[in-house]
């Protein structure tokens, strides 16, 4: 067991969530992990750990994860809404069905996150929300259309979400990271888009590691509560 409070991470299967379950996990932190891929997850075989096969489109399975791991491990004292897909493409050739996918898991998705612990962290009047946007939500690009849209969502909340929240001592925490080597480009379909962005990528020296993400995503939460981070905008330098 152990005495560190509960953190939660959406999108906990590859890439960025990943990274930060293994680094808060090596810390002594229990966890509650949720993503579809539940193997994944399992794979990692991390200490204090539950794995649960969660889609953040449903409300409810987020909630009933939330409950079960609050009732080992205590409240949940921070939760990363870090879950999300990068469908770039042309907008004038992409097909409508992945603005879908992107507004539901991007935004609804992060908003049914953050509503399974809300309320206690104001009842608490302590806890921490980290919120995953991207350099995409603070500024554009021609073939990012729809998921800057969503990205700008998250900066947006989380703005608002950070104002509601600061009276009752609740940290909102945003991250913006530029190219981070994860496989969020797998489920690009627009072939053209996935070659310019290679690239791009190869230009500026390849991305950042995840485990970078993750590092400052600690640090941050680690302050003393009085003291918040309000934004980790990390890009690889070249980048800028
Ligand atoms: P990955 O593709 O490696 O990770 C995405 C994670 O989100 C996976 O664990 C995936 O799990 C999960 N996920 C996707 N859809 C759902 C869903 N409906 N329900 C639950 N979990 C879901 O990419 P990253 O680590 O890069 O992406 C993490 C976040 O970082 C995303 O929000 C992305 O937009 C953001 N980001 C990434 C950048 C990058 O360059 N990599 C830059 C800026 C932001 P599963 O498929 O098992 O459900």
């Amino acid at each position: 067991m152990t005495d560190k409070p509960l953190v939660a991470i959406t999108g906990a299967s590859s890439g960025i969530g990943e990274a930060t379950a293994r680094a808060f996990a090596e810390d002594g932190y229990p966890l509650l992990l949720m993503a579809r891929r539940l193997e994944r997850m399992e794979a990692l075989k991390l200490p204090n750990a539950i794995c649960r096969r969660v889609d953040v489109c449903d409300r409810a399975a987020i909630a009933a994860a939330v409950a079960e791991a609050e009732a080992q491990f205590g409240p949940v004292d921070m939760m990363f809404a870090n879950a999300g897909i990068a469908r770039l493409a042309d907008i004038g050739r992409q097909d409508p069905a992945e603005w879908d996918e992107m507004i539901d898991i991007n935004t609804k998705g992060v908003m049914n996150t953050v509503h399974a612990v809300m309320s206690g962290m104001i009842a608490r009047r302590s806890g921490t929300l980290v919120m995953m946007s991207s350099i995409a939500g603070r500024k554009v690009y021609p073939d990012h259309t729809v998921y800057c849209g969503t990205k700008f969502f998250v900066h947006a909340v989380s703005e608002s979400l950070r104002a509601y929240l600061s009276p009752y001592d609740v940290r909102v925490l945003v991250v913006s990271p530029g190219v981070i080597e994860t496989e969020v480009l797998n489920s690009v379909t627009d072939k053209q888009t996935l070659a310019d962005y290679k690239a791009n990528k190869v230009k500026m020296g390849g991305g950042i590691g995840a485990d970078i993400v993750a590092q400052l995503i600690l640090d941050a939460y680690r302050l003393p509560q009085k003291a918040l981070v309000q934004e980790i905008c990390l890009t690889p330098t070249r980048q800028a």
